[in-house]
């Protein structure tokens, strides 16, 4: 027989943590006694205090996405009933014992007292600034879910950054506030990018937020900025682009990267909300591997960790591109009406994505100083910072020339196009020209076709491959890398490929 005491859990940390835990949880229940949904509470309460432990997630780290992450697990706890987390207000019982944590002490949430202070005069401010009555809502309530979901992601005022605003407006909304959930749109991001900025630059105005850059020091981050701009050469957006889907899943990889597991980054994968497109999940897995190959190459984390990102599948040439027809392109150029700045400035940029194909990101970047009038050329940047030269058609040069003689308000900005109303900033993503496109697409009524600002180049590069043009002198005009990118649009035309065989720009 064995006689000795059983060997303790080994747990020192945590089981103070434990003991504690239960403790609230009994005095949340003690609450809750009485009400007609307590079972439903109690059961919910008890199943997330279960699932936390499971996966070692401490209690001062639960924020919302923790519970979006619980209300997502396949469930097999032991004793829990894995259809219990389907029925109606269950999510709602695990908010209301996460809320009750939280006025217990048990998870610390940042004082946002002095901003919430502050929205009044937000208000205000928005009015000196002429907005109009409708946008001034639009931003105010925008504030508003900006600060609920700071509290909710337990981000402080003193730490908040562009990266937040940015996780913000992709966040799966689950918010008390919001009565309006749902599907998340295009248009839907776009306000809440755009509500939250504005709210941030007036807290930075008023050095209630730090100014930008200075939030975003997390070492790791500041280091990955480096490598993907010296090591890999990518251009300013990207490196946004990639920082902000890193800061999405950098905590849930933890602190150390020696201890980095497979399965956890499989999971950053494939634990995504419905609502982010497939091409974003694409994102996810190409930052992600980036972010491993970065930290292998400095021997922070095993390399073989790279091959644990699953692939989206998307075989590239399973993907035709697809476009409209030239009657249609015409007909959208002509949609935009010179009579108002707005008109010209989209008649202008969509002139340039239609003749030269320019991808909406080179137009929002395009700077005064890359129009070379004398010449009629036209400096493009693109991607992995290749610059290039263009000729500037007739058309599109004197659309340009319209824009900026006649409609342009005349701020000191070097970049070309600015936004139509105050404050005028430069168009700032890529969104904003696909809803200029989108726009003028509908007054055109012209259907079918992919959205967005691509569609111009597809559409452009096959008017190319119909009417003869070599494969060669599209890939120059569009500056594909390599080949094989421009090869995808020979297979628009089976007649083309008689041609396509010749050999390849480059090939012996
Ligand atoms: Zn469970
Ligand atoms: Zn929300």
């Amino acid at each position: 027989m064995i006689t000795s005491p059983l060997p303790t859990l080994d747990e020192p940390p945590a089981h103070g943590h434990r003991l504690r835990a239960d403790a609230i949880l009994a005095r949340y229940l003690d609450a809750q006694l009485g009400s007609p949904s307590f079972r439903n509470r109690a059961g919910a309460a008890r199943h997330f205090l279960h699932w936390v432990r499971l996966r070692h997630v401490p209690l001062s780290r639960v924020d919302a996405e923790v519970v979006q992450r619980f209300t997502r697990h396949r469930c097999q706890c032991v004793s829990f009933s894995p259809r219990a987390i389907q029925q109606p207000g269950y999510v709602t019982s695990v908010r209301r014992f996460v809320a009750f944590l939280e006025d217990q002490g048990a998870i610390p949430v940042p004082d946002l007292g002095p901003v919430v202070a502050l929205l009044p005069a937000y208000g205000d401010h928005l009015v000196a600034l002429s907005y109009s009555r409708g946008c001034r809502g639009m931003l105010i309530s925008g504030a508003e879910h900006f600060v609920h979901w700071l509290r909710l992601s337990r981000v402080g005022a003193q730490v908040v950054s562009d990266a937040d605003v940015e996780r913000f407006a992709q966040h799966d909304c689950q918010c008390f506030l919001c009565r309006k959930r749902g599907r998340l749109t295009a248009s839907g991001v776009l306000r809440r990018r755009r509500s939250g900025a504005a709210f941030l630059q007036f807290l930075r105005d008023r050095g209630l937020a730090p100014a930008r850059g200075v939030a975003e020091e997390d070492p790791r981050l500041r280091a990955f900025r480096t490598w993907l701009v010296h090591r890999c050469g990518v251009t300013k957006q990207t490196v946004v682009r990639y920082l902000a889907e890193t800061v999405r899943w950098l905590q849930s990889l933890g602190e150390d990267p020696s201890k980095y597991d497979a399965v956890t980054i499989r999971n950053i994968v494939l634990d995504q909300p419905v609502t982010r497109s497939r091409g974003s999940v694409q994102l996810t897995a190409t930052v992600l591997r980036a972010y491993l190959r970065f930290l292998a190459a400095n021997g922070a984390c095993r390399p073989e960790l790279v091959h644990a990102v699953p692939y989206a599948s998307r075989r590239r040439d399973a993907v035709l591109p697809r476009f409209i027809s030239p009657e249609a392109v015409e007909r959208i150029v002509t949609s935009c009406h010179d009579a108002t700045s707005t008109g010209i400035r989209d008649r202008a940029i969509i002139l340039l994505l239609a003749r030269l194909g320019l991808r909406a990101g080179d137009v929002c970047q395009l700077k005064l100083s890359d129009i070379d009038w004398a010449n009629a050329l036209l400096r493009v940047d693109g991607k992995s910072r290749r610059a290039a030269q263009l000729p500037l058609p007739q058309d599109a040069g004197d659309a340009l020339l319209a824009y900026i003689e006649q409609a342009r308000p005349v701020v000191p900005e070097d970049r070309v196009f600015l936004r139509s109303h105050a404050p005028f900033r430069p168009l700032a993503s890529s969104a904003e020209i696909a809803r200029i496109v989108a726009k003028a697409r509908d007054r055109a009524g012209v259907k079918g076709g992919p959205s967005g600002a691509h569609v111009f180049r597809h559409s452009l590069a096959t008017a190319m491959v119909r009417t003869g043009s070599s494969l060669e002198s599209i890939g120059a005009l569009l500056r594909h890398q390599s080949p094989a990118t421009t090869a995808i649009y020979a297979k628009v035309d089976v007649v083309m490929l008689a041609r396509v065989a010749q050999p390849w720009p480059g090939d012996a």
